[in-house]
C-alpha cells in the first residue's frame, strides 16, 4: 500500500513505516504515518474548515464540548470557516440557532451552499423555480422567479411532492438548468436518518437526463472561496466532518486534509470504506480541535 504526501505527493511505501512513526518527506515536511496515511504535524495547520450540522449540533441539540472546542480554536489564533450544506435554514437562521445553542460565531464566516446557489443565479442571470425548505425562502427575496429557466433543489422536506417535483422536471425538459444545493444522500436528524437533496435531484437528472450543478460541498469551488476568504493554501487546511463523501472526500479532493467525526450522520462502515481514508478519525469535534491544537503548540 502507498503513501501519499499530503503536500507535494510523493508516494512511499507504507510497509517501510511502523505507525505512529514520525518520517521527513523529501519536500521538507516533518510527517506523522496516522491512520495508514501522513498527517502533516500541526505547525503545518493554519486554518481549520468545520462542518455544522452532525458536528455542532444533531437537530436541536449541540454536540457536547463543541461550543468549549470552538472556544479553543480561537483563543488560540487559528483560523475557523464554517461550510454548511444545510439548506432547512438561511445564514442568519443557522447563525441564531448556533448562538442560542451556546457557539460564539461571526456571521461572516459561515459558508452556506444556498448563498453559493444565490450568487450563481445572479451571475448566470437565471430565472429559478424553488424546489426548497419554506425557512429558505427568504435567502431567495427579490429574484425573478416569472417563467423559470432553472430548478434550484434544496432539502425542501415537504415541499418534495408529486406536482412540485413535475413542475420541475418540466421546465429541465424545456432547457432550464438543474442546480443543487449539494448532494447529500440523507442527514440525521432528531428522530433519525432523513432524506436530503440528493435523491429528489437524481430523480431529476435521471427522468430529465441532464446534469446539474452541484453547489455547495464537495463542489471544489465551494471549499476554494472558504480557504481563498481565511487566506490559506489547501495544503495547510484541515476539514472537521461528519459526511465521508463530502466533507472528507470533497475536502481531500483539494488536498485539504479531512479528519472524521464519530458523530452525526457518522456510521462505523464509514471507516472501512473502499475509496475515502480519512486522515484522522476522532470520537467528536473536541478530540479533532485536540489534535490540532497539540500540533500548533509543538511549534
Ligand atoms: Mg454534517
Amino acid at each position: 500500500m502507498a503513501i501519499t504526501c499530503p503536500r507535494c505527493g510523493r508516494q512511499y511505501d507504507a510497509t517501510l513505516f511502523q505507525f505512529g512513526q514520525q518520517v521527513v518527506c523529501e519536500c521538507g515536511i516533518t510527517v506523522d504515518l496516522s491512520q495508514g496515511h501522513l498527517l502533516m504535524t500541526p505547525s503545518d495547520i493554519e486554518g481549520v474548515l468545520i462542518d455544522i450540522a452532525g458536528v455542532l449540533h444533531v437537530g436541536e441539540a449541540s454536540v457536547p464540548g463543541a461550543a468549549a472546542a470552538l472556544t479553543r480554536l480561537s483563543a488560540a489564533d487559528v483560523p475557523v470557516r464554517f461550510l454548511t450544506n444545510t439548506t432547512r435554514a438561511t445564514r442568519q437562521q443557522l447563525l441564531t440557532k448556533l448562538q442560542r445553542l451556546g457557539f460564539e460565531i461571526n456571521g461572516e464566516s459561515i459558508f452556506s451552499a444556498p448563498i453559493a446557489a444565490r450568487k450563481y443565479l445572479e451571475q448566470h442571470d437565471l430565472r429559478p423555480y424553488l424546489l426548497i425548505h419554506p425557512a429558505l425562502q427568504e435567502e431567495f427575496e427579490n429574484l425573478a422567479t416569472d417563467q423559470p429557466n432553472a430548478v434550484v433543489v434544496g432539502d425542501a422536506a415537504d415541499v418534495f411532492t408529486y406536482r412540485t417535483l413535475n413542475a420541475a422536471f418540466r421546465i429541465l425538459m424545456n432547457g432550464g438548468a438543474l442546480i443543487s444545493m449539494g448532494s447529500n444522500r440523507y442527514f440525521r436528524d432528531q428522530d433519525g436518518l432523513s432524506l436530503d437533496m440528493g435523491p429528489f435531484v437524481e430523480a431529476l437528472r435521471y427522468a430529465a437526463q441532464t446534469e446539474p450543478v452541484v453547489l455547495g460541498k464537495p463542489s471544489p469551488a465551494f471549499f476554494q472561496e472558504a480557504l481563498n476568504d481565511m487566506g490559506v493554501p489547501a495544503t495547510r487546511a484541515i476539514m472537521i466532518g461528519d459526511d465521508l463523501e463530502n466533507d472528507v472526500g470533497g475536502a481531500q479532493a483539494l488536498t485539504i486534509r479531512g479528519i472524521l467525526v464519530r458523530t452525526g450522520k457518522y456510521r462505523p462502515e464509514d471507516e472501512n470504506d473502499a475509496a475515502i481514508k480519512p486522515d484522522s478519525i476522532v470520537d467528536d469535534v473536541t478530540q479533532a480541535v485536540d489534535e490540532i491544537l497539540a500540533a500548533v503548540a509543538k511549534t
